[in-house]
């Protein structure tokens, strides 16, 4: 296929969109509001100018409304499961010079380095050896970190087993645009998710921050690349924005339009959103004009969860503890732990954050046992299952609301073994103790039938230090 390949549905759906106008309008009386919210708690995904009246609120209350009712829909569509995984830096290398970011080719100061297979085996001991299943594999934009390359790290980090359990059993990819091709190579390395961030969609923002004559200066190859992505056969993909570069309420309905439009042409949408904000970075400037408060961020957090109820939500180490506990319970579905974003940070975990080896400052620098404890001890149900992938059910999160009941009967029982296993292999002994605790209330929550046992036997066999492949 050749490189210049347009993606099929290639129009422009952020400038059709009228955001600024839609943001325009005064906020919704009580009764659009809850007209609005009935729909979302009905698991309905909101129009773009729905979302739009959701984020013209600003009467405290009515926001209070807003982020009960994300809390209600969280725990109705996703229940307690949150699921874990970590980045790994594989090369921070980068030919773009994007303002905000620590890697952009105009800084000097930064260290840059690519691992090898060796450095790459040692980074991925390291993750299983504290119990991480899924990875997420980031790179710099430079022609080295071609699709073949990608493709060759993403074998490498499978190929690696630490110990008797040690496996990583879902690889994601957040990397630069490919054409289709090099999506099709990505592809058949058996990649999980692959995320491109828009950054943000708003246009004349991105042209400031992204000089026009970087690869990255193309808006529109950004914007269409993850339909390309879809066109190539990958069915999981993930998008994001960057919050900080332009008005966080645009950013949102970018990113609701945006995955309107992968559902209406390919059938499907993104299976995650991420909504980082903007971190100081070493050699960075940032404007300030549009940083996001811990409010607001909280109320987009609680919208975008009401717009599009079946997406998977991101929350990443980027946020401090206090922010991600309090955000958690209004949507978000899976969250890093243990996180170091420092080129080799994983073998050196005792070091403090190195600012020239890093792309930005994480605000959660706590280890994966500690996260997962006060996980369990606020209620939630720690999950590595990766069953859908695993037995080909692709489109993971399409299965989690296509089929009724198939959190209750699948993902929960899942959750439930991948986190004993965890208990078993790796956790502190008090994070054992939680831990127990939470399976034995989600077993006298489950039906008592066969999946109960079935369940039952499972866990006891895990207990035992058998393992089978066995899922539900
Ligand atoms: N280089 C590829 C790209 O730009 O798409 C992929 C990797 S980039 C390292 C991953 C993401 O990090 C970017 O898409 C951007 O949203 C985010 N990022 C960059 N600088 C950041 C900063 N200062 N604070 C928070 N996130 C940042
Ligand atoms: Fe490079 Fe990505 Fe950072 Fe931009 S955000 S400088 S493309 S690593």
């Amino acid at each position: 296929m050749s490189a210049l390949k347009k993606s099929a549905a290639s129009h422009d759906f952020i400038a059709a969109g009228n955001f600024s106008g839609l943001l325009a309008a005064p906020p919704p009386d009580q009764e659009e509001l809850s007209e609005i919210l009935a729909r979302s708690l009905a698991k309905e995904c909101l129009s773009v100018a729905q979302t739009a009246r959701l984020l013209a609120v600003s009467d405290p209350q009515q926001r209070l409304q807003i982020q009960q009712a994300a809390e209600t829909l969280k725990r109705q569509v996703y229940g307690n499961r949150i699921v874990l995984f970590a980045p790994l830096y594989v090369g921070n290398h980068c030919v773009n010079d994007c303002h905000y970011c620590g890697f952009r080719t105009s800084n000097r100061d930064v260290q840059r380095s690519t691992l090898d297979s060796d450095a790459i085996a040692a980074q991925v001991r390291a993750l299983e050896d504290v119990g991480h299943k899924r990875l997420i594999l980031v790179f710099g934009e430079h022609p080295r970190y071609d699709a073949a390359f990608i493709a060759c790290s993403v074998e490498q980090v499978y190929a690696v087993h630490s110990g008797p359990h040690g496996s990583i059993r879902r690889v994601n990819i957040n990397a630069a645009p490919l054409d289709h091709a090099g999506y099709a190579r990505v592809h058949a390395a058996g990649i999980g998710t692959y995320q491109v961030f828009q950054e943000t969609y708003h246009r004349p923002s991105y042209a400031r921050v992204h000089p026009r004559a970087t690869r990255k200066g193309d808006y529109d190859w950004r914007l269409h690349a993850l339909s390309r992505a879809m066109e190539a056969g990958i069915d999981d993909v993930g998008i994001g924005a960057l919050f900080g570069l332009a008005d966080w309420r645009y950013e949102v309905l970018g990113l609701v339009a945006h995955a309107l439009h992968l559902q209406t042409h390919y059938g499907v949408g993104p299976h995650t959103i991420s909504f980082p904000r903007l971190q100081a970075a070493h050699g960075s400037s940032v404007d300030e004009r549009h940083l996001v408060s811990d409010e607001d961020f909280a109320q987009l957090v609680a919208v975008l969860r009401l717009a599009v109820p079946y997406t998977g939500l991101i929350l990443t180490a980027r946020e401090n503890e206090a922010l991600r506990r309090r955000v958690m319970a209004f949507g978000v579905s899976q969250i890093d732990g243990g996180t170091r974003i420092e080129m080799g940070g994983y073998t050196q975990a005792d070091q403090a954050q190195d600012l020239t080896r890093e792309q930005f400052h994480i605000g959660d620098e706590r280890d994966l046992d500690t996260v997962i404890r006060e996980l369990l001890e606020a209620g939630y149900l720690p999950s590595f299952c990766t069953a859908c992938y695993r037995l080909g059910r692709t489109g993971e999160h399409f299965m989690e609301f296509a089929v009724p009941g198939f959190i209750k009967r699948y993902c929960t029982p899942n959750a439930c073994t991948t986190l004993q296993e965890y208990l078993m292999d790796y956790a502190s002994a008090p994070t054992r103790a939680s831990g127990e605790a939470l399976i034995a209330q989600e077993i006298a929550a489950l039906p008592d039938d066969g999946r109960r046992q079935k369940l039952l036997s499972y866990l006891a066999d895990i207990r035992s230090g058998r393992r089978r492949d066995a899922v539900f």
